[in-house]
């Protein structure tokens, strides 16, 4: 599970967060691609590929494609507190 307490300091707030690369637990964002190539208006890429929430979604079509990538993620990175 993702570090609710290692987030991404640009996540926009809400209930899907990414974490930061450094995540303790080792669950820290490899800069993979994979959710925000699959899901690009809701996960961009920092400067150095880190994925960050740039915006949360509302409809159940929308949380559906969030949660995908939330389970595409390789080391569990992608977050939800709702
Ligand atoms: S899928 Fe996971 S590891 Fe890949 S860029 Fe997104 S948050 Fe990072």
């Amino acid at each position: 599970m993702a570090n609710p307490s290692m987030k991404h300091p640009k996540n926009i707030p809400g209930k899907f967060y990414c974490t930061d690369p450094d995540d303790d637990n080792g669950e820290g964002c490899i800069a993979c691609n994979v959710c925000y190539t699959g899901a690009p208006e809701f996960y961009a890429e920092d400067e150095d590929g880190n994925a960050y929430v740039i915006k949360q979604p509302e409809s159940a079509e929308d949380i559906e494609l969030c949660m995908e990538q939330l389970e595409a993620c390789p080391v569990g990175s992608i977050g939800n507190d709702g």
